[in-house]
This record gives structure tokens, sequence and C-alpha cells, in this order.
């Protein structure tokens, strides 16, 4: 079966097409700048040349028709006619309270997802324009939502309620949901298996450390908490998003400066983390060439980071009354050899030995800790897309 994954932006649209028997990737693209001067699609099918389309995109419908052109082209097309699209699966961010797992979309889940726009006010609606348009391109095609907080869902109640008043949660569901959940899932479902185990026998950390960053406890193969909260800046320090700071720095700020909280929060996602501390980039690897060139605040915000993402293992670590495994995933933990030695220099305590030598390595999946290590260190690439049309494949299965 082929399965056309999408990730709908604002202004942009990710896809891949995969044929779900071999998991093999038979192209995938990108549009940008939808609705914008200067829209371009970007399709790279597999073992043909890049070709890069510069055409109107005046809306997602017209973007998702030229994606389809372009996987259905006699030149860089994969596949004869849409009739070999088989489903498609759509990332959608927030799910809320109401989607544990994916779900084969009907009116009844646009509703519900319309429903969670008010959490996920940049994301969410942008995602029902992805399914929308490709429902008027392809409306015999089934489609599946998979939610990046349906993994989290399993979380306890005390794992998931803020410190304020109870009212909230019930007037406005104010609560710890997560984000990064098909990765969190994905990883660890890897992780069990590269130890040759199943998932229900270990206690699992994931570090994911990309641009945005969260850490996760999956406790015999159930989330148990997470860093991410209500919205994606909760949590580890990032590349441009804060993480967790005292609340009361919001008012400070503002009287302070003069701004106002809408200001204020553009500030702590777009212009804190490590962007914020070094002012040198939100890239890792311009940080670490300015660190390696003695810049101070460079290295200050390498620190921090680090230290971040050490103190959230040791906090899930209790979660879990213990640890068998910790896996390090996305941009930065696939890729930064040195990070990953830098954190696992605070876990001592747990009897964790990183392999200098094993640990040389980038995106690849790896055990990267000594045999004498006592909790496993792990080098995993995620594949989003690949959980999205594992999920997609599985749902319209049992459905056909
Ligand atoms: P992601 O959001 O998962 O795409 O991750 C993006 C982050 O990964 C950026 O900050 C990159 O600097 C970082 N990254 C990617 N490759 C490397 C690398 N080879 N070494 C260090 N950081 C990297």
């Amino acid at each position: 079966m082929n399965i056309l994954v999408i990730n709908c932006g604002s202004s942009s649209l990710k896809y891949q097409l995969i044929d779900s028997d071999t998991e093999a990737v038979l192209a995938k693209g990108l549009c940008e700048r939808i609705g914008i001067d200067g829209s371009v699609l970007t399709h790279a099918p597999a073992g043909k040349d890049k070709v890069k389309i510069e055409t109107s995109m005046p809306n997602h419908t017209v973007a998702v028709k030229l994606v389809i052109d372009a996987l259905t082209d006699t030149n860089h097309g994969v596949v004869q006619s849409l009739d070999e699209i088989n489903a498609v699966g759509h990332r959608v961010v927030h799910g809320g309270e109401k989607f544990a797992s994916s779900v084969i979309i009907d009116d009844e889940v646009l509703a519900a997802i319309k429903e969670c726009n008010d959490l996920a006010p940049l994301h969410n609606p942008a995602n029902l324009i992805g399914i929308n348009s490709c429902k008027e391109i392809m409306p015999n095609v089934p489609m599946v939502a998979v939610f990046d907080t349906a993994f989290h869902q399993t979380m306890p109640e005390k794992a998931y309620l803020y410190g304020l008043p109870y009212a909230y949660y019930e007037k406005y569901k104010v609560r710890r949901y997560g984000f990064h959940g098909t990765s969190h899932d994905y990883v660890s479902a890897r992780t069990a298996e590269i130890l040759g185990k199943t998932r229900e026998e270990l206690k699992i950390i994931v570090c994911h450390l990309g641009n945005g960053g969260s850490v996760s406890a999956v406790d015999h193969g159930k989330c148990v908490d997470t860093s991410m909260g209500l919205t994606p800046l909760e949590g580890i320090i990032m590349g441009t998003r804060s993480g967790s700071i005292d609340p009361a720095i919001c008012d400070f700020i503002c009287q302070k400066e003069n701004i106002t909280p809408a200001e204020m929060n553009t500030i702590l996602n777009k212009k804190s983390g490590v962007l914020g501390i070094s002012n040198v980039s939100s890239d890792f690897r311009d940080i670490e060439a300015a660190a390696a060139n003695n810049n101070k605040l460079a290295k200050a915000a390498l620190e921090a980071f680090y230290y971040s993402v050490a103190k959230y293992i040791g906090a899930y670590t209790a979660a879990m009354n213990g640890v068998d495994a910790i896996a390090f995933t996305a941009g930065v933990g696939e890729n930064n050899i040195s990070g990953r030695a830098e954190i696992a220099k605070y876990l001592g305590y747990l009897g964790t030995e990183i392999d200098a030598e094993k640990n040389n390595v980038r995106g690849e999946d790896r055990v990267i800790s000594t045999e004498a290590s006592k909790v496993a260190l792990l080098c995993v690439p995620t594949n989003e897309e690949l959980a999205i049309a594992r999920q997609t494949t599985a749902l319209i299965s049992v459905a056909s």
C-alpha cells in the first residue's frame, strides 16, 4: 500500500509517499510560501533528481493538487495515477483529551479537531486546512489523523495537573498534554527492539532534542510524564523557546520593558532558549562553533541546555523509580556527539557509562554505553513520517 503522509503548516506543506509493505520512501517534498508571493514546491523522488517547481500556490488545495501532479508526473513522478495512493496520514498537533490514539477521519473527528483549535491556534487550524484540501482533491481516499499529543494521554492525573485553580482545568482544559508523541512512541518502541526486549519490560527515558525538544518517561510501554505542557513552550531549554521558567518573570519583564503579554509570549517562543542566552544562533552547530572559539555566552547556553536535559532525566528516573534505557533522538540527540557525552556526565550516579567509541556516531541506531553500564544509553534516529504511515496502514487495514 502507498501512504501519503502530510504535515501541514500555515504556509507550508511537507509530504512523503511511503510504500507501507517495504517502508521505502518513494518521494518526499515541501511546498513553501503557500498563500504568499514566491511559492515553491521542492519534490525529491527516490532515485531521481530533485525538482523545484516555482508556481503560484494561492491556497493549500492548489498545493495538494501540485503535490499529486508531481507524484504522478511522467518524468519525476513515482506512481501512475491517484489510484495508487491508498490512504493519507495527517500529522495533527493537538488532540486534546479526546484522542489517545490515531483515528480514521470523519465529520465527527473533524469537528473534534476543530474544538482543539484553542489549544494550538498556530497548528491545528493549518492541520485542518491540510485535511480539507486533501479531501477535496482525493474525496475517496481514506484519511487518518495522527496526533502529537496522543501518546502522552496515558499520563496519570498527578503528572498532568498543574498547581493552579482546578476550575481552569474544568473550564479551559488547562493541563499538561505533551508533544512530539509520535516520536516518543516510535523511539521508545525502537529502543526496546534494539535491546532485544519488549517495551512492556522496560523503563525508558526518551530525549527528543531538536530545535524544539522534549523528554518523556515511558514506563512499561506507557508514557507517565513528559516535559512539554499545555503548549510546546514548557520543559527543557530549546533552540528559541525558553522551556520552564518562573512564571512571575513574565509580569516582571512586561513591566520593566513596557511590553504586552502577547509580546512576552513571542519572546519566550522565538527569542529565548539557546538563541536568547548565546545571542549567536538557535542552531546548535553554530553555537558549538562559537563555543569552540571561546565565546563565553555560547558556552553558557550549551551548558544550561545539557543541564536542563540532565535534570529531567533525574526527575523521570524518580517518576519511574528507576530507568533501564535512555535514548537520544532528533537533530541534536542523533548528531551531537559531544552533547550526548556532556549529558551522560551527569548520569554517573545511575551507574551509566558512555562508550566514547560507540558514541562516535550520527543518525544511526546504536547502543552508545559500555557493556558494564547499568543503564543502556542509545542513539535512535526518529522517523515520525514512518510512524504516521504505519499507524495509517494499521487503521485502514482494520477498517477494510
Ligand atoms: P530538528 O529540529 O530535529 O531538525 O533538529 C535541529 C537541530 O539539530 C539544529 O539545532 C541543528 O543544529 C542540530 N543538528 C543537526 N545536525 C547536527 C550535527 N551534526 N551536530 C550538532 N547539531 C546538529
